[in-house]
């Protein structure tokens, strides 16, 4: 068992630290006074502060406190407990939802509250504690960090400011077993680094090669979440190299690495042109989308299953692919869950990418009005950085129709345009 002395708890008093409720999301601050009112400890949490003390703006601001899930309902209207693995509140302000967790113990008793599986990761985690005992559940150091709304103060451990100064991201305690608690610490650990542009200490990062494999049971509804966090927000070249580094590509993408191995056409091009493509959407502020990113990471192994399938059937191209998707998605998803909202929608992206090769014509019009259409388009665009050949005219046609205004677009897609593409084409 680990065991930290509340001496180890360090105090920074107000005047020496920059942290001011200025920086502090509004509504967060409400929580924590009505905490404070009602006479129960409360402060910010984790990487809020980290991120403040950073100079970075946080991506949310979260909450602990000594008040149980309960009593956290009691107090607010606006309440919603959620989690069963790790119980918590949700305080929701319209769009914005702050989340309030309880103090946590150790997690090592057995009881009814703790629940560890035969490999130790935790599947229940409710046992209740104090701050000193919740600082070792924390997963890095520089994560180990509390603003106390009583006196403004910060609470941490010894060796968070040195490591948030050196840059370091060390996690508390043993690795072995806390990666063994919750393999996406791993995960965590590389998505800090590239985030914060940290060095991961050696003892942290030298338990992530041989302990991959634990990430295989990780719920494939986390792991989409999980990989969402990787890739969306930026950095995901740089994301997808460190995974790689430390081999862990083949624990989270197991079909896709599968299909690169066997060196399926035009996957590797892929790869890397989505991975630019997202970054410079980050960049730009732009969303990243979940069915653009699993669309294009999925097509060519769609395309190899497309092509085995057509060797042994006499279905129709349509058919094929309808049968192609399901396979794939069964393929794919025990490792990331797509959501089926998304699948719904890659299915439509990808059936579109058929449909963009026969109607350069009056069908077009028709097309056009897919509820897919803009999304399929911007995925045609990018399969014409990858693939040689045809595709490339067949984009640069459908952005010319898109773009075109009425004549043009009604000379584009007149019988006689068509004869001569069509004459050119026999040429
Ligand atoms: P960001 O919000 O920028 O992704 P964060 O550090 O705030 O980073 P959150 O997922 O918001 O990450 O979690 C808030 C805090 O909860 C963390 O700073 C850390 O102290 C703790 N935490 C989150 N996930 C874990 C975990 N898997 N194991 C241990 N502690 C965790
Ligand atoms: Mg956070």
């Amino acid at each position: 068992m680990r065991t930290l002395q509340s001496s180890n708890l360090q105090t920074i008093p107000r005047n020496e630290h920059q942290i001011s409720r200025q920086n502090i999301d509004k509504n967060a601050l409400k929580i924590l006074y009505r905490l404070q009112k009602s006479n129960y400890q409360a402060y910010l949490v984790g990487g809020c502060i980290r991120d403040l003390l950073l100079g970075l703006k946080p991506k949310d601001f979260d909450i602990t406190t000594d008040a149980k899930p309960e009593q956290i309902k009691q107090l607010f209207k606006n309440c919603r407990l959620i989690g069963r693995r790790f119980r918590l509140a949700h305080i929701i302000f319209g769009h914005e939802i702050i989340e309030v967790a309880t103090l946590r113990g150790h997690p090592n008793q057995p009881s009814a509250q703790a629940k560890a599986n035969t490999s130790g990761r935790l599947l229940r985690d409710n046992v209740f504690g104090n701050l000193e005992e919740d600082i070792e559940r924390r997963d890095f150091t520089i994560n180990a960090l509390y603003y106390d709304i009583k006196d403004f103060s910060l609470r941490c451990l010894p060796s968070t400011m040195s490591d948030l100064e050196q840059g370091i991201i060390r996690l508390i305690g043993d690795p072995t077993t806390r990666y063994q608690e919750d393999p996406v610490r791993m995960l965590r650990a590389i998505r800090f680094a590239i985030k914060l542009d940290m060095k991961i200490e050696e003892k942290t990062a030298a338990s992530i090669e041989p302990l991959g494999y634990l990430l295989d049971d990780i719920h494939p509804s986390r792991m989409y979440e999980e990989v969402a966090k990787l890739f969306f927000a930026g950095h995901a070249h740089a994301t997808w190299q460190m995974l790689q580094t430390y081999q862990l590509l083949p624990h989270l993408f197991p079909f896709i690495v599968q299909h690169l191995k066997q060196k399926t056409p035009n996957l590797s091009s892929m790869i890397e042109q989505l991975l630019l493509t997202i970054d410079q959407q980050a960049e730009q502020g732009q969303r990243v989308s979940h069915s653009f990113f699993y669309a294009s990471l999925l097509w060519y192994p769609l395309q190899e299953t497309v092509r085995d399938i057509r060797v042994n059937s006499n279905l129709n191209l349509h058919d094929i692919y309808h049968v192609a998707i399901g396979q794939v998605f069964e393929q794919h998803n025990p490792s990331i869950a797509i959501s089926k909202r998304c699948c719904n929608i890659i299915r439509e992206m990808w059936l579109l990418q058929l449909r963009f090769e026969k109607s350069k014509n009056s069908r077009a019009f028709k097309l056009e009005t897919a509820t897919q259409y803009k999304r399929a388009l911007t995925f045609l665009n990018m399969r014409s950085q990858v693939e040689q050949g045809h595709i490339k005219k067949t984009a640069k046609w459908w952005q010319a129709f898109t773009q075109g205004n009425a004549e043009q677009r009604k000379k584009m897609t007149s019988n006689k345009a068509n004869k001569s593409t069509t004459q050119a084409s026999k040429d």
